[in-house]
């Protein structure tokens, strides 16, 4: 399990096909494959300094479903707003632990997102909060259930529909740099207003 001096949670050699999902080979610039049962597999691109990802996006008809990524870290590392918006929930329950969830635009489509940042240690601003691309709103954790064990921050995202829906995405089609491209907030970088692109929900290092 976790050592006190790393995250990694696999022993050395274990570079096989058959990680586990709680197998994390290095705590930076590291993502898990998908499952083989997630049609829509994304090429993502990590870059060294940005915290690993521990599990995929799955969504299937009939399989489990994992609507979000895990990105791993300490206990106690902030977790940042990943796009300009408004605190629509902040609260407990037993499952998913202490969650906040951050509704966005619309953008020049005319359609809203949502993030949601789950496991929570501490939620740091309420409902109605307006906050910033990379603010920090709360404190990575280990609250609710958590498969696998390692902490994380289980990270989702929705898009607005053609009606008033909200469909589950896979987080890394709406990067700032790209689809697949993790983009590490940067505060001095500008983004541009008008479209809903993301930066990663904790700060590279
Ligand atoms: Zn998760």
């Amino acid at each position: 399990m976790t050592g006190s001096g790393s995250l990694s949670a696999c022993l050395a050699g274990a570079a096989s096909a058959l990680l586990a999902a709680s197998c994390v080979p290095q705590d930076h610039g590291w993502a898990s494959r998908y499952r083989p049962a997630q049609e829509l597999k994304i090429a993502v691109v990590m870059p060294p300094n940005a915290p690993s990802i521990s599990q995929q996006f799955l969504f299937t008809t009939n399989d489990a479903k994992h609507i979000g990524i895990d990105v791993i870290g300490r206990v106690g590392t902030p977790v940042i707003a990943a796009a300009d918006g408004r605190v629509r929930g902040s609260f407990y329950e037993p499952a998913y632990g202490h969650r906040i969830e951050i509704e966005h635009g619309p953008d020049s489509a005319g359609r809203r997102a949502v993030t949601v940042y789950k496991h929570l240690r501490e939620r740091l601003v309420g409902e109605g909060a307006l906050v910033r691309r990379g603010e920090q709103i709360a404190t990575l954790g280990t609250t609710g259930m958590l498969g696998g064990g390692i902490p994380h921050l289980h990270f989702e995202l929705f898009r607005q529909a053609g009606d008033e829906s909200e469909v589950s995405a896979d987080p890394h089609l709406f990067w700032a740099g790209g689809v697949g491209r993790v983009t590490c907030f940067d505060p001095a970088a500008h983004y541009d207003a008008t479209l809903f692109r993301t930066t990663y929900p904790v700060p590279c290092r």
